[in-house]
């Protein structure tokens, strides 16, 4: 899914055209965050929902949470199944320019992250610490892993 959001300098907005419609959309110069939350509600609701019903459950995860849907829109992450050994999936880092592992042990799942590693990552109420990779490896499972 390639989600385009222009910048229009004169009149200082963002514009995000509907494919299939056609349609234009514009949001304010400080909003590129609602015109990207937008797009992706209208190009992939299963994506949208699964991200708000996250957030909801733990807003604390906000931030990773959007993230998580850019890497996840953009084709990012690679499951396992079964995993390779204790690696459930890889998961391209934000600027593109590596992958990361998502590993498990003892039913604790880890990132090779910075994010993760320096402890900077928000940590739900039942524990468990939560970088984009891992918040976009949840919501793959969510909406882009078959259902049997
Ligand atoms: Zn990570």
């Amino acid at each position: 899914m390639n989600v385009d959001i222009q910048y229009d300098r004169r009149a200082r907005q963002y514009t995000w055209i509907e494919p299939e419609s056609g349609e234009v959309f514009t949001f304010p110069a400080k909003a590129k965050g609602d015109a990207y939350k937008f797009a992706v509600s209208m190009l992939d609701p299963d994506l949208y929902t699964a991200a708000q019903r996250m957030i909801a459950r733990h807003p604390q995860l906000e931030r990773v949470a959007w993230k998580a849907v850019e890497l996840v829109a953009g084709g990012g992450v690679e499951n396992y199944a079964p995993p390779k050994g204790n690696v459930l999936a890889m998961v391209d880092s934000s600027d593109g320019l590596g992958r990361y592992a998502i590993q498990v042990e003892d039913g604790y799942t880890s990132c090779q992250c910075e994010h993760f590693a320096s402890f900077a990552a928000p940590v739900t109420d039942s524990g468990s610490r939560i970088c984009k990779h891992i918040a976009a490896y949840h919501l793959y499972l969510l909406v882009r892993e078959e259902r049997y």
